[in-house]
Formats: structure tokens, sequence, C-alpha cells
């Protein structure tokens, strides 16, 4: 039998004694102010134990990783077809934040996973639901069974007052149609949902739909089995900024990665498992949750291929 808890403690140990931790994001002011030094992993089996690791329990901002949670909404909403001729899925080879590319494809973003597909979804859901913050909170916290998830109001205003990118981002898209509300108003609900705070177990249990054919850790269906498959395409092909090819190569799992440091990966009906440590490498992900989730899977011989 595998000993999960033996490998994520070997893994935990390796995390602590590594010296070059990366570099915290600070482009958004607030996240700035976290310690590089924070580590943990909770892995959730769909049968049997869970295990843990770590800081497993102290939450953090879960940025791009939100992403996946609009995207699923969204889908449960409309369906993959509407949504499709607005976005496209393919992987951009890009950074989150490149504009180029959707200047040259007029106005269509290259996934959903990137800020200016994001922001799409974003628009489609302020449409779509009556009270859109307020409702996709508690699409989260369902998923995750935890009444207690929360906005952080402090790290939606510091990238609120700081996001020229994505201002510029969603101006580009309002210019070529793409955009129904108000730049603002998008943007706003957008700086929210990437402003939630999770902890490793939070997010490992909000992904067990991912995992589990579309049905939560209680057995309720959110999903069916053709949007999970198509989510878990677009995290494969393109849930890492552009290192999802090396993330898919090392790793060999379904995942997505958020500028707080946060990874969350899923072998389907196996488990989901999450990894947190805020330093960065230099395309944006976390540097040591990389070389963890590569240890575990190499270890484990879990992966999809
Ligand atoms: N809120 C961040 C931004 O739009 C998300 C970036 C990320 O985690 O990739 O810049």
């Amino acid at each position: 039998m595998t000993n999960f808890q033996g490998i994520l403690d070997t893994i935990y140990e390796t995390a602590k004694a590594t010296k070059n931790k990366g570099e915290v994001a600070n482009y958004i002011p607030e996240l700035a102010k976290i310690k590089e030094d924070h580590f943990g992993m909770y892995l959730n089996k769909l049968q049997g134990e869970d295990y843990f690791v770590g800081e497993w329990d102290i939450p953090f901002s879960i940025q791009s990783i939100s992403k996946v949670f609009s995207l699923a909404l969204a889908f449960s909403m409309l369906g993959t077809k509407n949504i499709l001729t607005r976005v496209d899925v393919e992987p951009s080879g890009n950074p989150f934040n490149h504009l180029s590319l959707l200047e040259q494809e007029e106005g269509i973003p290259r996934n959903p996973l990137v800020n200016s597909g994001a922001i799409v979804i974003a628009d489609i859901l302020v449409s779509e639901l009556k009270n859109p913050k307020e409702d996709f909170l508690q699409f989260v916290r369902d998923l995750a069974h935890d009444q207690s998830i929360q906005f952080n109001e402090k790290v939606a205003a510091s990238e609120a007052k700081t996001g020229y990118n994505n201002f510029a981002a969603a101006n580009l898209l309002k210019s070529f149609n793409n955009l129904n509300n108000d730049v603002e108003a998008i943007l706003d609900f957008y700086f929210h949902q990437c402003s939630i705070e999770m902890n490793c177990k939070q997010l490992s249990d909000a992904f067990f739909p991912f995992a589990n054919q579309g049905s939560c850790l209680k057995g309720n269906p959110h999903l069916n089995k053709n949007q999970v498959k198509r989510i878990n395409a677009i995290m494969l092909t393109c849930g890492f900024y552009d290192e999802a090819g090396e993330f898919a190569f090392e790793v060999g799992l379904p995942g997505k990665s958020g500028v707080g440091g946060g990874i969350v990966a899923l072998l389907p009906g196996e488990f989901t498992l999450t990894c947190w440590s805020p330093g960065l490498n230099d395309k944006g992900n976390s540097k040591l949750g990389m070389l963890a989730l590569e240890s575990f899977t190499t270890q484990t011989q879990l992966s999809i291929f």
C-alpha cells in the first residue's frame, strides 16, 4: 500500500530545507505582505482517508484558481456551447495577462483561464446571476461544503487600484463587443472572485466534483460528465500560464495555479491535491508547489498518463 503520509512528510521536509523558495507576487500590493516560507498540502482521496501536512489550514488568496469555479458555474448554468462562441479553448503559450494575442484574434480570448478569458466568463456571470458576487461565493461554499469561505475585501480593493492590465484587457474586449456589462462592474466581480481565501483542505474539497464526475463530497451533482471532461481538459492544457506543458510533462495531472501560490490538481476517480507555497517561479507558478506535485506523482506513480 502507498504510504501517502510518508510521501507528504518527505515532500514537506524537502520544501522546508529549500533555500530559494521563489518570489511572492508583488504586483498586487496586499499579496506582497505574505511571507514565502509557508508550506502546506492536503490530499483528499475519493475513497479512503485524507492526508495533510504543514500549514494546510491557513487560508490564502486563491487568485486564478477561482477561474475554474467561475467556468464551472457558467458551464452549469448555460452549457458549454453557448460559452465557447465567446472564448476559445487553446493554450496561449503566453503569460496570463498577455494582450497582443487578444488584439490579433479580435477580442476572442485564447481560453477561459487566462485573464481576458476569465473576464468574459465574469461578464457572463454578471449577466446571469441575480446577486453576482454573493451567488458566486455561495457556489464555491457549496462545492467545498464550507460556509465560512469569504472574499478578502482588502485584496480585492488592492487589485482594483493597481489592475491596469486587467482594465486594458477589459476595454479591449469591450471594443471588440465581447462584453455586455460595464467594465467597472465586471472587474469588480473579477477582483472579488480572485480575492477569495481558502485553505488547502477547502480547495481540495471544492475540486472534488472535477475528480468525481461532477458530484461534490456529499454526492450532490453540480456538473455533468461532459462538463467535467471539458473543464479538466482546459485545466490540463491551459491551467499553468505558459508552463502548462511543463506541468503536464512533470506532474501529469489537470490542475490550476494562482499567483497566491496555490496549486490544485486532481486525478479523476482517485484524488484531489492542493499545495500552497507563496513563492513563485518566473512563470508565476508556485516554485515549491510545482516541485512538490512532481515529487508526489513520481513517488506514487499516480498520474493520468
Ligand atoms: N487577480 C490576478 C490578476 O488578474 C489573478 C492572477 C493569477 O492568479 O494568475 O492578475
